[in-house]
């Protein structure tokens, strides 16, 4: 097979696993009114598969940044930040990030996906390891595939499983890196911090923490998992994103340890790209002080999640292991999980579909994401539409 045939192959594998209707991936969004409601095609939707975790995606205080900055520095940098890409905002945007986590530095990438990216190719390399936990997201697979470490991956969650491949590792294991995510995206799950912190110490090893889906959902001021078990000390590296509660694009990484700055010279991900608009840089900064101040969104979206997640477990579908923001429901097959996904936008809610091989260990899943800005009556529709539909797919 030449190279165009194997892309013709691909193609048709996917068109076999979705064979009739809207294609679920990359549906297109033709109007978006608010945090929760949009146009596909004809139809008024319920947004139930975006990230937007605190609802703040039409904040007028961040839009009122943007604008501001669009008029005072212009639409973009048009360079990195080790060349003309490097303006006051950013420099900001990294101090404020630094004091919120009470931090030495901070980084701010261009995307959370370059976040990892740059992070941990930047900590690791030929020689080292990378030990990540299995439901890794992909910038963390494609950090540690560019950073030319030995990868290493344990079961999900497992800490016998990761204390195993430690002990195997002998010598290595103080030159290795474990990567663990605050929740996971799949599941909706949490990492069992104390336990990796425990291991990470008693094996001298080094930590690094993806919060992308725990900032602004866990802790007291909402820095993620690290805050919620008051572990943020032991941890050496904590990365995230803008793209989800903060509503932006961006990425950062905080550390206490003073090499974080060494990065700045050696990661390619930060040096060979443009840095982040004003506009940006702008409504994150923003963005940022209402999600540290965000305790009632955080109460309102924890509320939602419960009141899916109850439901669904009552009505009698196999849900993740713990509720939070993400809510996945674990269907049988692929065909199962299509026609749940289409029966939800059937009924003027959008969610995501994640088939074999994206979901982990071969699994189907329907995934949704609440929000704070969802009403209780928005969640009480959908309770009741997967209600419906349980009794038509799945029985
Ligand atoms: N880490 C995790 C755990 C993620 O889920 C994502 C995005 N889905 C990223 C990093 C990358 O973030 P971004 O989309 O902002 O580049």
């Amino acid at each position: 097979m030449n190279l165009l045939e194997k892309l013709d192959a691909a193609a048709a594998a996917r068109k076999a696993q979705l064979p009739t209707g809207l294609s679920a991936f990359g549906i297109p969004i033709e109007e978006i009114y608010s945090p929760t409601e949009a146009r596909i095609g004809e139809r008024r939707i319920l947004l139930l598969g975006t990230n937007n975790y605190l609802g703040l995606s039409f904040a007028p205080e961040c839009r009122e940044a943007a604008h501001e900055a669009i008029d005072k520095e212009g639409t973009g940098t048009t360079g990195s930040r080790m060349a003309n890409g490097n303006y006051s905002g950013h420099r900001a945007l990294e101090m404020e990030f630094a004091e919120f986590y009470q931090c030495r530095s901070c980084i701010v990438f261009t995307t959370g996906y370059q976040a990892n990216l740059g992070t941990i190719s930047g900590l690791i390399g030929t020689g080292d390891v990378a030990l990540i936990d299995g439901d890794s997201h992909a910038s963390i697979y494609d950090g540690c595939i560019l950073s030319g470490a030995d990868i290493i991956r344990f079961r999900h969650n497992d800490m016998a499983d990761l204390e195993k491949r430690l002990r195997r590792l002998g010598d290595r294991s103080k030159n290795t890196l474990i990567i663990v995510e605050g929740i996971y995206s799949m599941l909706g799950d949490q990492a069992p911090l104390a336990e990796i912190v425990n291991l990470k110490n008693a094996y001298s090893s080094t930590l690094l923490l993806d919060e992308a889906h725990s900032l602004g959902v866990l802790g007291e001021t909402g820095q993620g998992l690290a805050e919620k078990t008051k572990l943020s000390s032991e941890v050496d590296f904590i990365t995230g994103t803008f793209s989800k509660s903060l509503c932006g694009i961006g990425g950062y990484c905080v550390s206490n340890h003073p090499q974080l700055d060494q990065l700045r010279y050696v990661s390619h991900p930060y040096i060979f790209t443009a840095s982040p608009s004003p506009a940006t840089i702008a409504a994150t900064r923003v963005a940022l002080r209402l999600l540290r101040n965000g305790n009632k969104l955080r109460e309102q979206l924890w509320r939602n999640a419960r009141q899916l997640y109850s439901h669904l477990k009552m009505v009698g579908y196999q849900v993740g292991p713990e509720p939070g923001p993400v809510v996945a429901t674990i269907l049988g097959n692929p065909q199962q999980a299509l026609a749940l996904w289409n029966g939800l936008l059937e009924n003027n809610i959008y969610v995501n579909l994640i088939l074999p091989p994206a979901a982990p260990e071969g699994k189907s899943l329907v995934r949704c994401s609440v929000n704070a800005a969802h009403t209780s009556e928005q969640i009480e529709y959908v309770c009741q539409t997967f209600s419906k539909l349980y009794t038509s797919i799945i029985q």
